[in-house]
């Protein structure tokens, strides 16, 4: 705690570990609030997952077409943060799209037409043969990342090298489950595989959702994803997943596609689907952490909840402060 008021009031740049998503997105908080900061990355010891996401934004989970958690707040940010960001650094990486998700079977249709009153929200508009999902869409996490890379690098704050200290603020990703500051943090790691393919079959109108997704890319090039799987966490691609992806591809209508690459990560899910956000309660360290599979709508409204907490302004949520796992550290 006195990590942030003696860095804030000495204007000693904070070290971000990590150029992911989150380490990126939080980064531009902090230069836009005028908080000094370097950060830290090395993709070449410690792997970045956010290279292999699928980038989704959608405000609509699970079979009973639920809003996701704090939809109402995360969106109009997200909406509002994204073109803004893009401006600054001069590049498109935002696209609002619909998506679609046509219900699984006459069962599941039946058992959702007839329940209609009740589940309908907002977010939803109801066809025949299933519903458009409003305020959807994808970020090119790519592009994001490779143009922030430059931004900072020009700015001088990127350090291109591995962090070993402990006084920094970590948005290590999946890594940060090795780092002894956070290992007792409950972290619940998924691997993911997605491919990228060329075909002239999906639409690129709209994003597809049935039991995975079909991205349009543009050009005639799409993203299919996503496998989950917990058993091993390398950044290797396997023959399994692109077995299920094929599968999943096949369901969605598709079986004329050729393959342009497979791609890999894990995501930094946690036990209680919830992220780690905040100051460790007895060491001069940080956390922005714990996205799971959601990183592209959550990173950016909680990176100002804890940019604004940091310069005194407000608090972080409860469900995402860190401090709901003090507890552990003072073991
Ligand atoms: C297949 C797949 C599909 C996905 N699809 C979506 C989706 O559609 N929508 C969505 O919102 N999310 C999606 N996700 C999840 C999303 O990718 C993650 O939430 C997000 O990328 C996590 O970003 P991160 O910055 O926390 O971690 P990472 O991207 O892993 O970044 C961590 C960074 O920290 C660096 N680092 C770690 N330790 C050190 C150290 N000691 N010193 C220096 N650098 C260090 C690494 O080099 C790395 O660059 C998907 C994930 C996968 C795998």
């Amino acid at each position: 705690m006195t990590f942030v008021a003696c860095k804030v009031k000495s204007a000693n740049p904070y070290i971000i570990v990590g150029q992911g998503l989150a380490g990126t997105i939080l980064a531009h908080h902090f230069w836009e609030a005028g908080i000094p900061f370097k950060i830290w990355d090395s993709p070449s010891t410690h792997f970045t997952s956010s290279q292999a996401a699928g980038g989704i934004f959608n405000p609509v989970t699970g079979r009973k077409l639920e809003q996701t958690w704090l939809a109402d707040e995360l969106f109009p940010y997200l909406f509002d943060y994204y073109p803004r960001l893009e401006a600054i650094l001069g590049t498109r990486f935002f696209f609002s799209m619909p998506l679609f998700r046509p219900f699984a079977n006459e069962e599941m249709k039946s058992w959702l037409v007839e329940r209609k009153e009740q589940i309908h929200h907002s977010y939803l508009c109801w066809e025949s043969n299933g519903v458009w999902v409003e305020q959807a869409g994808w970020v090119d996490v790519v592009t994001l990342l490779r143009v922030s890379r430059a931004y900072f690098a020009s700015k001088g704050l990127l350090v291109e090298s591995e962090y070993t200290g402990n006084q920094a603020i970590f948005c290590e990703g999946f890594h940060g489950q090795q780092n002894p500051l956070w290992s007792s943090l409950p972290f619940l790691p998924a691997k993911g595989e997605l491919m990228e393919i060329r075909s002239d079959v999906p639409s690129e109108d709209y994003i597809l959702n049935k039991n995975g997704f079909i991205v349009p890319l543009g050009s005639r090039h799409f993203k299919v994803g996503a496998t989950y799987g917990w058993k091993e966490f390398t950044n290797e691609t396997t023959p399994e997943a692109l077995e299920e992806l094929t599968n999943k591809l096949a369901l969605m209508g598709v079986e004329d596609f050729e393959l342009v690459q497979q791609k890999t990560g894990i995501r930094p899910a946690t036990q209680d689907r919830r992220p780690f956000v905040g100051f460790h309660s007895e060491k001069e360290a940080g956390i922005f952490n714990g996205f799971g599979s959601k990183g592209v709508s959550l990173m950016p409204y909680f990176a100002k909840q804890w940019t604004d907490e940091i310069l005194g302004k407000s608090t972080v949520h409860p469900e995402v402060s860190i401090r709901r796992f003090y507890h552990l550290f003072s073991v």
